[in-house]
């Protein structure tokens, strides 16, 4: 049986999956008709980003099995009421491969103050050496399929690593901290990275509060979503001094405005939106193996729990 399986993404995604999602289908044995234009009602599976503008009415989608986001983050489709078949988000091997690469980076340009050489070339012989990465702490805030990657990958280069999510992990090298212990975490933290997904339990989960609890001079990396962190406060710790530094790649608002303060603090820098991004080729692969596990009853990869949101 040919299965309809309609693509509603932006146009120039289409161009740059079309191809990767025919060849996985194939590959994964399914016989797929891949369009941009099915009518709602003749759709089995939608492949699916938000695009903004007005939701998505889903109750059009009569025959619908699955929606499958090509999105890691669905805080947009979740709370979309007329959504009653299940969701699957995207984790495909690239996305994690770009999301450590990116974090990692980042850990080190801050343990090691590779900015202080980049920008003082003032011909003052002034060594700084920076201590070694297993006496540095680095905390996680949460270790899902991103995170968990992110802090096994920093612990493999040695720092001292912890982390916090809702359900207890065990993870090689990366102390667990509880639900109930965030406090605890934050106040070993020199680095803090913010991998949560954005739901009612985590917006502005870095308030005035927790930023309080770490540590005076500690630097933050937000390749997360950019409302888990009360902007307000945070400035106000920057100003301040008790955040040394925050690398924010995600904001309330996308694009972040030119008169946006982050643009032009010192210290913080800003990366648009790049931390990671769904690959085609590896996320066609995920889709097509998606759609042949509910074609044959088995449970899909990185099913969305409506209730917790994520
Ligand atoms: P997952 O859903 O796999 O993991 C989420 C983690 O957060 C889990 O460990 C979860 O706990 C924990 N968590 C969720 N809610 C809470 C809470 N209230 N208290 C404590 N812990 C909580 O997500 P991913 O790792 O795949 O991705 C994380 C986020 O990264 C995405 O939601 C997306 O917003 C963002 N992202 C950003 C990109 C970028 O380019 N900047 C690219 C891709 C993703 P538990 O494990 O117990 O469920």
């Amino acid at each position: 049986m040919t299965l309809n399986v309609a693509f509603d993404a932006p146009a120039d995604n289409w161009n740059k999956y079309s191809v990767a999602l025919a060849r996985a289908c194939d590959r994964a044995g399914l016989s797929v008709d891949l369009r941009r234009d099915h009518p709602p009602d003749q759709v089995d599976y939608l492949i699916y980003t938000p695009r903004g503008g007005p939701m998505l009415d889903f109750s059009k989608f009569n025959r619908l099995r699955a929606v499958l986001s090509l999105w890691a983050g669905v805080e947009h489709i979740v709370v979309n009421d007329t959504l009653r078949v299940p969701l699957t988000r995207m984790v495909d091997s690239g996305m994690r491969e770009g999301m450590v690469e990116w974090v990692c980076a980042h850990v080190l340009r801050y343990h090691l103050d590779i900015d202080r050489n980049i920008t003082s070339q003032s011909g003052i012989w002034d060594p700084q050496i920076p201590p070694l990465a297993r006496n540095r702490q680095v905390g996680f805030l949460g270790l899902g399929a991103l995170g968990q990657a992110c802090a096994s990958a920093v612990a493999a280069l040695n720092f001292n690593v912890s982390g916090w999510s809702q359900s207890q992990k065990s993870i090689a090298n990366v102390t667990f901290y509880g639900r109930d212990s965030l406090a605890d975490l934050l106040k070993t933290c020199e680095i803090l990275v913010l991998l949560l997904p954005l739901t009612e339990g985590t917006e502005n989960i870095v308030n005035a509060q927790t930023l309080a609890q770490l540590p005076t001079g500690a630097r933050i990396l937000n390749p997360g979503r950019g409302a888990l962190i009360d902007d307000i406060a945070l400035l106000a710790a920057l100003n301040s001094g008790h955040i040394a530094h925050a690398t924010l790649d995600v904001f309330r608002t996308e694009p972040l405005p030119a008169d946006d303060p982050y643009w032009a603090h010192p210290n913080v820098t800003v990366t648009p939106h790049i931390a990671s991004e769904t690959r085609p080729e590896t996320a066609a692969q995920m889709v097509a193996e998606n759609i042949r596990r509910f074609e044959t009853g088995q449970d899909p990869l990185f099913l969305v729990d409506r209730d917790t949101g994520y």
